[in-house]
């Protein structure tokens, strides 16, 4: 009994101090994970893209404000900001931070662009896109990665992003010509269809070759046809058709 109102009266008395206690830690204790998160982008942009020669403002500021740890399995958040691709499940890959940058700035966007892009998987790099350009149309073949993807840009209210569950090699025809085209996945050769969806003048970057070594090509369309360089080696999934074999 006597034990009993001891320990009532421990319960009365902890309450309030427990609640200073919060309080306290809260506002002085370790910072909260977004902060953490927000410097580790902070040092992504710095060390990772900006040293190596992106420079488009558009481009550095998309990266520093769009919360990669979001996009990658919660398990894995703590490695969203580190230089390296990531797995997002269903063997496919959220690409390596840079690569995005790299990629976005190489195709000049503009805040009334309309973007094609192949190959939605986490939905990240659509969201870098639709904070710097008027609307993002991306396909995705793998249903699970595409209804997850739209369901989390809805969720951050990302209401430019229109995504399609379906074979990106045939583009998106009801919505051409596209002012430029990014392509995430690898083909062994540029689509044709990609080809004639891109508008006069447009920009597509695109990783073009074998299973486990890719060019970066970026093409521009002048005149109807298109002039193509080659910008970096890189190593991308491939870009598969619905059967599972690779373009
Ligand atoms: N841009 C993505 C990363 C893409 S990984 C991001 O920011 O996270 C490449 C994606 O291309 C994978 O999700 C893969 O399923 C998809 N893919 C492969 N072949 C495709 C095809 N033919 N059409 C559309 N998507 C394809």
């Amino acid at each position: 009994m006597k034990a009993l109102t001891e320990q009532n009266r421990f319960k009365t008395i902890s309450a309030p101090v427990l609640l200073v206690f919060l309080l306290f830690f809260h506002c002085t204790g370790s910072p909260q994970p977004s902060e953490e998160f927000k410097k580790q982008r902070e040092q992504m942009v710095k060390w990772q893209i900006e040293a190596r020669g992106v420079t488009d403002k558009r481009v550095l500021d998309a990266m520093r404000k769009v919360e990669r740890h979001l996009f990658v399995p919660s398990e894995l958040a703590a490695y969203a900001y580190a230089d390296q691709p990531l797995p997002v499940g269903y063997n496919q890959t959220i690409s390596q931070p840079y690569i995005v940058a790299f990629m976005t700035e190489a195709l000049k966007l503009s805040p009334t662009s309309k973007v094609l892009e192949i190959g939605t998987g986490s939905g990240y790099q659509a969201a870098i896109l639709a904070e710097i350009c008027d609307s993002v149309f991306s396909v995705e073949i793998v249903n699970e990665l595409g209804t997850k993807a739209k369901a989390l840009l809805k969720s951050l209210n990302y209401n430019n992003v229109f995504i399609r569950i379906g074979d990106g090699y045939q583009g998106w025809p009801e919505y051409a010509p596209f002012d430029a085209i990014i392509v995430t996945c690898a083909p062994t050769h540029v689509p044709e269809p990609l080809k004639e969806q891109l508008v006069e003048g447009g920009k597509m970057i695109i990783p073009v070759g074998e299973t486990n070594y890719q060019e970066l090509i970026l093409l521009v369309k002048k005149k109807g046809r298109l002039i193509q360089q080659s910008v970096l080696p890189v190593r991308f999934v491939p870009m598969v058709d619905q059967n599972k074999r690779k373009y």
